[in-house]
């Protein structure tokens, strides 16, 4: 009868591909180092586990943040000359951020560049100009309507992306930001941006259209502005998750297209 476990669970194990639920390898381990039961002491098999369900959809939806700070003024002195991490050595300005300190929509992107790093501004380069142009000619907003951000508030060299020690040790001023302004919806423009604030390693094309939240914000994700400029064929993707993004926020659909 032990034979029969094992072959059930055997069985389990090749209908899951080898990537076995950690039940199922437990009883695998349990039943291979049993030794065989006498036929008095033998248990009519258990059937193996159901298949696994598809994992949630990503999330980093903690309890509703409380920042540390009472405004962003007092956040932005605080961390005026910030040298938490590496990036502090290289860099020119430190860009903190920018808008309306009560936005209801606020746009995260993944760190300064050049020109931001010249100015202090986010989002100021010929990808800032695309995105002035999505959020004036696609939702119906000014600039000084929403707040822009970055993940890291330090241009990396090169552009770079930032590495995970930079991004764990300048998150927790996003988070405050976030905490202070309390969006009603963020934007996630590009990888870094959408798997920092929803930690997750998923790829934009599969977050996209997805419901999702992080720290008890709807999040919207889509590709970041400076990818537009590469891809120009993405804007067409771009436009149907700025759509969503008015739907969300209860705006009238901006004609066009
Ligand atoms: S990137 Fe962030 S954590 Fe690193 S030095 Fe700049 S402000 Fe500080």
């Amino acid at each position: 009868m032990q034979q029969a476990v094992l072959w059930h669970l055997r069985q389990a194990a090749e209908r899951y591909g080898g990537d076995l639920p950690l039940r199922v390898t437990a009883q695998l381990a349990e039943a291979a180092a049993a030794p065989i039961a006498s036929p008095e002491t033998t248990t009519t098999p258990r059937p193996p586990a159901p298949p696994r369900r598809p994992s949630p959809p990503p999330s980093h939806d903690e309890p509703e943040l409380a920042s540390e700070f009472a405004t962003l003024d007092e956040l932005r002195e605080t961390t005026a000359n910030c040298t938490r991490c590496k990036l502090h050595t290289g860099r020119k300005n430190l860009v903190f951020g920018e808008g309306n300190p009560n936005a209801e929509l606020m746009f995260v992107g993944e760190a300064p560049g050049a020109r931001e790093d010249e100015q202090g501004r986010p989002f100021v380069g010929p990808a800032g100009q695309l995105l002035d142009r999505i959020i004036e000619n696609a939702i119906g907003m000014q600039r000084a309507d929403v707040y822009i951000a970055n993940v890291n508030k330090c241009r990396p060299p090169g552009n770079r992306n930032p590495e995970p020690d930079e991004v764990a040790a300048c998150l927790p001023i996003l988070k405050n930001q976030i905490a202070l302004i309390r969006p009603k919806l963020i934007v996630a423009m590009g990888r870094v941006a959408a798997a920092n604030l929803l930690s997750t390693t998923q790829s934009v094309t599969r977050l996209r259209g997805q419901t999702l939240r992080a720290h008890g914000v709807p999040v919207v994700v889509t590709w970041h502005p400076a990818y537009l400029l590469r891809n120009p064929a993405a804007k067409v993707e771009t436009w149907e998750d700025v759509k969503r993004v008015n739907r969300m926020l209860g705006r009238p659909e901006v004609p066009g297209r």
